[in-house]
């Protein structure tokens, strides 16, 4: 049987080799980048967060959430690290249950997945070759590039979603399968920066610090990272999903209770009453982060602490340190597409189309988004094994 897998990501490597694993096969992998896995590169700064051992379906998303239960059971966390041993790669567990691979290098997980697509009898890779069209005539499907038709008994689209253009984003996948009738939810960035008002921030830019930003009804803890337009990190990457406005309340100091915070600056300004209000906060805070939020609080660096009247509003500031969202940094910036194709759409047993037996979908395409923190790439493995085991109607 010929199968083309479109899309040579994180899912559609998967696919690709899953498929191939059956002899009687022969797969044609088409990516349209200059070589397969780019966007894998990027992922995790770098170090590629392929997993995470703490997985519950609550760490994902989409109109119908449930959808993915089946792929991720099937194709496990423990499953899909044992499958990646097989295949050479060694990996290191994180105590946040992140799994990363033992050489801390993203290459390293491209690599194990390209190594046997090259050297599988039954595979072919086309880089630099975009699927522009695709439709099923007699019961095959024809895909059209730039230069050529290709004949297929089975497809499966692995084209990923809109986030991070730069590496590989597009709408393409959303294209080849509204040709087949399927439709989709609204598409927003998620896992990105937000911009904020700049007045203090923009101070700040580069400043890291752990806290527990509350969001609407949402909370985290991590690190945030200050930048010129606003804040990221994985905490804000947490929170981000369809955020435009609002406001973020900032505890810069989670594990410190505020009387106790109170106590230690008391006996500060007790004991150095001299001691310049910019210095009122060091050793507790970055002292960049210090000194801007005691400006956020009106007060002037250069008086003495035993001048400061109101230490309970520093307290405040300390424990929560308001910043109004104006926005997100948008597609380009995210790293993941919150919806995509609608899952009712697909029979979450097999990854096939409800709509058009022998297609298949997995991974970002579809409107499944994770957290920040291994998930959705454990996502595009899980769906993407189940994919390429072919296990539809047709
Ligand atoms: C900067 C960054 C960091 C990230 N870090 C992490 C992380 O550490 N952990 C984590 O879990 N997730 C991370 N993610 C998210 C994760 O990378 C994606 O969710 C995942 O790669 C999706 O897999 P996919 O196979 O669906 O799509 P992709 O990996 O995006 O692959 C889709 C591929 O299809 C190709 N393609 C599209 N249309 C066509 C066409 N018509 N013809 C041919 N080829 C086509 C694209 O060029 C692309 O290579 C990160 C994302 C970004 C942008």
């Amino acid at each position: 049987m010929k199968i083309l897998v479109i899309g040579g990501g994180a899912s559609g490597m998967m696919a690709a080799l899953t498929a191939s694993e059956k002899d009687h096969n022969e797969v044609l992998l088409v990516e349209r980048q200059s070589r397969v896995g780019r966007k894998l590169l990027s992922t995790g700064n770098g170090r590629c967060n392929l997993s995470n051992r703490n997985l519950s379906l609550q760490n994902y998303h989409g109109d119908a959430v449930t959808f993915c239960s089946y792929a991720l059971e099937h194709f496990s966390v423990e499953q899909t690290l044992a499958y990646f041993r097989s295949l050479g790669l060694l990996t290191v567990t994180e105590p946040s249950g992140r799994v990363y691979p033992y050489s801390d290098s993203a290459n390293s997980v491209v690599d194990v997945l390209r190594l046997p697509l090259e050297q599988r009898k039954n595979v072919q890779i086309l880089t630099g070759c975009e699927i522009l069209s695709l439709r099923k005539r007699d019961g095959r499907f024809i895909a059209k590039t730039a230069q050529e038709e290709l004949h297929a008994d089975r497809v499966i689209l692995c084209a990923g979603g809109l986030a991070g253009s730069k590496l590989g984003g597009t709408d393409m996948g959303y294209k080849l399968l509204a040709s087949f009738g399927h439709s989709r939810t609204k598409l927003l960035p998620s896992l990105v920066q937000l911009k904020t008002d700049t007045t203090f921030v923009r101070a700040l830019k580069g400043v890291r610090a752990e806290a527990l930003v509350t969001y609407g009804k949402a909370k985290a803890r991590g690190e945030l990272q200050f930048t010129d337009y606003g804040v990221s990190g994985p905490v804000i990457f947490e929170l981000s999903r369809g955020a435009v406005g609002g406001e973020l309340m900032i505890d810069l100091l989670p594990d410190i209770h505020e009387s106790e915070l109170l106590d230690l600056l008391q006996c500060r300004c007790k004991t150095m009453p001299e001691l310049r209000a910019e210095d009122l906060l060091t050793g507790i805070l970055h002292n960049r982060l210090g000194r801007t939020l005691l400006r956020a609080c009106g007060i002037s660096l250069e008086q003495h602490c035993d001048e400061i009247y109101d230490l309970n509003r520093v307290v405040k500031m300390c424990k929560s340190f308001g910043l109004t969202v104006q926005g997100n940094m948008g597609m380009d910036q995210a790293q993941v597409t919150a919806g995509g194709i609608k899952t009712e759409e697909f029979d979450p047993q097999t990854m096939e189309s409800r709509l058009c037996p022998g297609l298949y979908a997995a991974g970002e395409v579809l409107d499944v988004d994770g957290d920040c923190g291994g998930y959705n790439l454990q996502w595009a493995w899980s769906s993407g094994r189940l994919a390429g085991e072919l296990r539809g109607k047709a």
